[in-house]
């Protein structure tokens, strides 16, 4: 045996300490297992780190910017704004070391270990554990994979971490850009964009597809493109990304818009155009577990890979690439490996952009209604009618109810407008507990609030809507 080479038995070994893995690593410790939880680098993966909180911290930063500079309709005027981005740099990391400190504490506090090190699978219940100092050997009973995902490389634009960087770089700069390119529109890319051109940057969004944020319904995209115009935003859609040269001060990038060969210039470029799941150096096949083309790995409804031993949680295991799903696959895993009869069931998942004004939606859409045999009702409720949406100086947008015409259960909603990513929950608790419209109009909402849209809407539903005509 070579110095240092040893083998360590464990019940549940949790490759993985981002929103996935460390909310599994918990359940299954709260269940009586003991569980050891490795990750690479910081716990609280990417979400933490370099995702959702970095990213939401910067947003509201500009979206304070943004309020002070444009509040002079309401009296305020105010002079010479100035931003001293290190310092919110500083804020924003301050935030981050908050949750991840809390995430440590957490793991402590649930008796989970905790291994800084690199998995690699040596056996179908075997890992190699590379630390700084050995490599150890694992044998475990059960394994939760959540290795998430790192941001995805264009051949043609290859990130530098200077000029051509990635959204882990976006959320680090020392300084706002004069003028700087995004490429890809969807929502990391139309967040980062946006919070930089609130805070001064002059942004120009190229997105291959002819739309922004695609798959996402058009109706509440619209909004968000009137005020990226507003902002000063320039967005280009049909725009594939050729090429781009940093040889110069900043970077140029060539785009072929609509079949004509277009160039930008710009201080930097942040390339966002999706996420590539971390499955490649896991050493997957000595667990006989196969990826599919794109790198994801398949799983049944309780998060079983092909090896029965081992689950795969969060971004590894496939669309949507969202913290929240990741924990929820994370605590369905944890209570299968406990022997509890649990599975996923994502027909009120919740998708949510911090864009201007923010976007949220869940269940079904009309159109998805339709197609699933519902006779459909729709109700929608608009922000400009509701008291709070106008104090808030924030009226834009609408409240939308998708319900089943005869049952009214509420079977999806979209909204567009301030909040929207707190309203949605609201939703989301009214399909999971199986409410209908009726149920969500006879619940007294306080006045005035955002929420009491979804209340009109769902009035509009049953057909008594007080503060928009019925139809
Ligand atoms: C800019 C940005 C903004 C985002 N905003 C939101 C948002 O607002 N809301 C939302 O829901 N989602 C958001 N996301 C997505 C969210 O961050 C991810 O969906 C989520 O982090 C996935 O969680 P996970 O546990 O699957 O993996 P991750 O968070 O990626 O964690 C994986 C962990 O595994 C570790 N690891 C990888 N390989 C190994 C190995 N071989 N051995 C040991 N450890 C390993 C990594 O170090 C990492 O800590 C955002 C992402 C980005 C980039």
């Amino acid at each position: 045996m070579v110095v240092g080479d040893f083998s360590t038995e464990v019940d549940v070994l949790v490759v993985g300490g981002g929103p996935g893995g460390y909310v599994a690593a918990i359940r299954a410790a709260q269940l009586g297992k003991k569980v050891t939880l490795v990750d690479k680098a910081e716990l609280g993966g990417v979400c933490l780190n370099r995702g959702c909180i970095p990213s939401k911290a910067l947003i509201h930063a500009a979206d304070e910017v943004n309020k002070v500079k444009n509040a002079s309709h309401m009296g305020i005027e105010v002079e010479g704004v100035r931003v001293d981005f290190s310092k919110t740099i500083q804020w924003k990391d301050e935030v981050v070391k908050k949750l991840t400190g809390g995430v440590a504490s957490l793991l402590k506090g649930n008796k989970v270990e905790v291994v800084q090190g690199e998995v690699y699978f040596s056996g179908e219940n075997t890992v190699k554990v590379a630390t700084e100092s050995n490599s150890t050997t694992y044998e475990f009973n059960h394994c939760i994979l959540a290795t998430g995902s790192r941001p995805t490389q264009i051949r043609s634009l290859p990130f530098d971490g200077e000029k051509i960087i990635s959204s882990t770089e976006a959320l680090n700069l020392k300084e706002i850009p004069e003028k700087l390119i995004v490429v890809g529109g969807g929502y990391i890319g139309l967040e980062l964009g946006t919070a930089y051109a609130k805070l001064g940057a002059e942004v120009t969004i190229l997105e291959g597809t002819d739309s922004l944020l695609p798959g996402t319904d058009p109706s509440m995209v619209r909004m968000v493109k009137r005020n990226l115009k507003k902002l000063g935003v320039t967005v280009v859609t049909n725009a594939m990304v050729q090429k781009a040269d940093t040889s110069g001060n900043g970077v140029t990038v060539t785009a072929e818009v609509k079949g004509e060969e277009k160039s930008y210039s710009a201080d930097k470029v942040l390339v966002s155009v999706g996420r590539t799941p971390n499955t490649d150096e896991l050493g997957l096949e000595h667990a006989g577990i196969e990826a599919d083309e794109r790198g994801f790995i398949p799983t049944d409804k309780q998060m079983r890979t092909k090896n029965e031993r081992v689950f795969a949680i969060g971004d590894i295991a496939g669309q949507p690439l969202l913290a929240h799903k990741a924990s929820y696959e994370g605590k369905v895993a944890a209570e299968v490996i406990a022997g509890e009869p649990s599975e996923v069931d994502y027909r009120a998942m919740p998708f949510v952009i911090f864009s201007d004004p923010e976007l949220a939606y869940t269940g079904l859409t009309e159109k998805e209604a339709k197609e699933e045999g519902y006779d459909v009702s729709v109700s929608r409720f608009s922000f400009a009618a509701n008291g709070r949406a106008l104090s808030l100086d924030a009226a834009d947008g609408f409240f939308q109810v998708v319900a089943d015409k005869e049952t009214k259960q509420i079977l999806g909603a979209q909204i567009v407008g301030p909040e929207a990513a707190s309203l949605i929950s609201e939703v989301v608790l009214a399909i999971e507990m199986g409410a209908n419209a009726e149920d969500i109009a006879l619940t007294i909402h306080a006045h005035p609030s955002l929420p009491e849209t979804f209340m009109e809407a769902a009035e509009g539903i049953v057909g008594n809507a007080i503060h928009m005509v019925n139809k």
